[in-house]
């Protein structure tokens, strides 16, 4: 196979093959494309390293067998998969995107017999938040969360998301934040929300009604260790007018300060005057310290001031 220059073009692996991201083809009667039958995840490449790898290909195990799609990773060992395509792509700083759908098969909703699954993945290059953008913050715009009530898989029926980050950007907001109908803060668009309030980090439970981000739960473990009192309880969206400070957390995003929630019909709520707080700064330096130590990289320049 003939090797692209380095950086120029993005490397895709499809059922078994390895091409230029724009030689892929699935079929037209794909479930993923025809019905949304299908789960995905989004490792970040950082130095050409890719980061909690193994975490997140466990999460796609894991969606796979909650959608009863056993056995669609045999043959497709993406632990080694995933460096091939970094390495071929030439890529220091990106995602890799991976996606597992039922396969082609006659139109029909009932699951399909032994129907190949579909496997690709690819990598791209991208940039990340760096420090000016870190503390200019970002705006979120508060939504009804109208998705399914299975938000712990990570589906690839994103419509409900669509809808709701093209609303955000009208508001001229980064980011979306769910609100549940009774009132709670759920979770962020594409990202995890964490609320610092009264002295406490809370963030809403990892149940049915959020991904439980790779990134939320290395987030709760840093905090832990700083002795920052965690409480996985979800808040309410009239309580984040006395929230010190709110941020939220991915896999592109790492830790993102909030300074700004917006709502239809509300008034803006600044948070802790428009900067990010001491408690969010502290948990970004130590994600950041701790993602090239991960890769064998020196530490970064820290953001907060001690
Ligand atoms: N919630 C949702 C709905 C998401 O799409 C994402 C991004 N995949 C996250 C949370 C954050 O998850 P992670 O930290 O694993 O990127």
């Amino acid at each position: 196979m003939p090797m692209t220059e380095r950086g120029d073009s993005s490397m895709l692996y499809l059922n078994g093959a390895f091409m230029a991201l724009d030689q892929g083809r699935v079929g037209v009667e794909d479930r993923g494309f025809q019905l949304g039958d299908g789960v995905y995840e989004v490792v970040k490449v950082v130095d050409g390293r890719l980061l909690w790898m193994e975490d997140h290909l466990d999460r796609l195990a894991w969606s796979l067998g909650e959608i009863r799609l056993y056995g669609a990773l045999e043959g497709h060992p993406l632990h080694q998969i995933l460096p091939r395509l970094v390495e071929m792509s030439g890529v220091v700083s990106g995602t890799a995107y991976v996606q597992v759908t039922r396969g082609v098969a006659p139109r029909e909703f009932a699951l399909p017999n032994d129907t190949p699954p579909t496997v690709l993945a690819y990598v791209r290059r991208d940039g990340f938040p760096g420090h000016r953008e870190i503390l200019d913050g970002i705006a979120l715009h508060a939504v009804e969360d109208i998705r399914w009530a299975r938000c712990d898989i990570k589906s690839t029926n994103l419509l409900a998301a669509v809808l709701a980050k093209h609303a955000a950007r009208d508001a001229g907001a980064g980011e979306v934040l769910y609100v549940s109908p009774e009132g709670l803060v759920r979770e962020g668009g594409s990202s995890n929300a964490f609320v610092f309030l009264d002295g406490v980090l809370r963030t809403h439970p990892a149940n049915n009604r959020i991904l439980n981000g790779i990134t939320r739960q290395h987030v709760l473990e840093l905090a832990r260790g700083l002795d920052v009192r965690v409480d996985e309880t979800a808040v309410s969206f009239d309580d984040l007018a006395h929230a010190e400070e709110i941020f939220i957390a991915s896999t592109t995003r790492d830790v993102m300060p909030v300074v700004k929630v917006s709502a239809s019909g509300r008034d803006d709520l600044i948070v802790n005057g428009g900067r990010p707080g001491p408690v969010t700064l502290s948990l970004a330096d130590a994600m950041r310290a701790g993602i090239p130590a991960a890769i064998g990289a020196p530490p970064p320049v820290t953001l907060s001031r001690n």
